[in-house]
């Protein structure tokens, strides 16, 4: 049996395409779309206005079915992780983190990742393959239907490497922005990349989303240790790029994203230097503490040593906060996300 096409992740033009492919028409598309996406119907017989035979055939030969959950866990803080199966088998985690007046989401766009940070969980586990935009956008409606609340913030922060799949990321910010969709609003939703600014990071500037860039060292001989994408993209040209990012993506300011290793990139020189390269540049640095999982050989920087970091950057005009890790005991923060299929 074939399986059925998953509508969630189609923005409305390739829905249209879509449907003329099995015999509907663009406007029976256009109907079906807020049914989807504002209403968040969960079967086609809800969708009223839509005669019986069409909600008959999208039912034979569509699906706007989420993922199962497998696992759900919830940690002391509040924050919860998802395990969530794809159809072939293949699994990922999502996270939320709720706060007082907002609830922030964190989305994989790929089940393992092939960049091989040597401080990230996920990059111990192979690359499989990437998401597709229904995949990626099925984490939204999971954590939407799961919600008193609405979803507030969205970070593409989990597993994988966003830009990597940019295809399938453009389709999911576009149905994300739309204003007849999702209708986030550009300032609620953060990109973050290790620092792929290869063809397709130009045209990603055209959404106008936050981009949070990877950095986590302010030279290339410590990035290249930590980061192997470094010989690839090495930092001066990820300087250039993110300029010219805030320049065509009219945002304000990049997200710098520093983790604190303790003895490797934590020390007051290395703080300088930091904010001699970022001299500038409109951005804001989040220090990051360093995440332990299991196996994992650095050590996180004392508070002591994150907190004379951050006032050497500040001294010197850089915006910085040391970013709260959430989740930490369920290995829901930053870079403890890992799957197995
Ligand atoms: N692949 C993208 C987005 C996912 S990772 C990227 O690398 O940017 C999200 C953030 O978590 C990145 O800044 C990443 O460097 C950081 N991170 C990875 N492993 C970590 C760990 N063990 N502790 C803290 N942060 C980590
Ligand atoms: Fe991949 Fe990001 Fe982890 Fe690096 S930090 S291995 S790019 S998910």
């Amino acid at each position: 049996m074939q399986s059925k096409i998953n509508l969630l992740g189609l923005p409305l033009e390739q829905l249209k395409l879509k449907f003329l492919e099995i015999g509907l028409c663009a406007l029976d598309a256009k109907r079906v779309f807020p049914w989807i996406h504002v209403k968040s119907a969960r079967s086609f017989d809800v969708m009223s206005d839509l005669p019986q035979k069409i909600r008959k055939i999208l039912g034979e030969k569509c699906s706007i079915d989420r993922p199962e959950r497998v696992v759900l866990q919830k940690s002391l803080d509040g924050t919860q992780k998802a395990l969530l199966k794809f159809e072939d088998c293949n699994h990922i985690e999502t996270v939320l983190i709720p706060e007082e007046n907002r609830n922030t989401i964190c989305i994989s766009s790929q089940i393992g990742c092939a960049i091989g940070c040597k401080f990230c969980y996920t990059g111990t586990q192979n690359f499989i393959r990437n998401l597709s935009s229904s995949e990626i956008m099925s984490q939204i409606f999971f954590w939407k239907d799961s919600l008193e609340g609405s979803i507030t913030n969205i970070v593409f922060m989990g597993m994988g490497e966003p830009l990597l799949n940019y295809e399938n990321l453009s389709n999911a910010l576009e149905l994300l922005l739309n204003n007849k969709a999702h209708n986030f609003s550009k300032n609620k939703i953060t990109v973050s990349t290790s620092g792929i600014i290869g063809e397709s990071f130009n045209d990603f500037a055209k959404f106008g989303v936050k981009l949070a860039i990877s950095l986590h060292a302010s030279s290339d001989e410590k990035r290249s240790l930590m980061m192997p994408i470094n010989k690839k993209y090495d930092i001066e040209t990820i300087l250039k790029a993110a300029k010219k990012y805030l320049k065509n993506s009219n945002t304000d300011y990049i997200t710098f994203e520093y983790l604190l290793l303790k003895n490797i990139n934590d020390s007051s020189i290395d703080a300088q230097n930091l904010a001699k390269i970022l001299h500038k540049i409109p951005c804001k640095v989040n220090l990051i503490l360093f995440n332990k999982w299991p196996g994992s050989i650095f050590q996180e920087s004392s508070m002591e040593k994150a907190n004379k970091f951050s006032h050497i950057l500040l001294s010197r005009g850089i915006r910085t906060i040391i970013r709260k890790s959430r989740g930490n005991d369920i290995l829901a923060a930053c870079g403890q996300l890992k799957s197995y299929a």
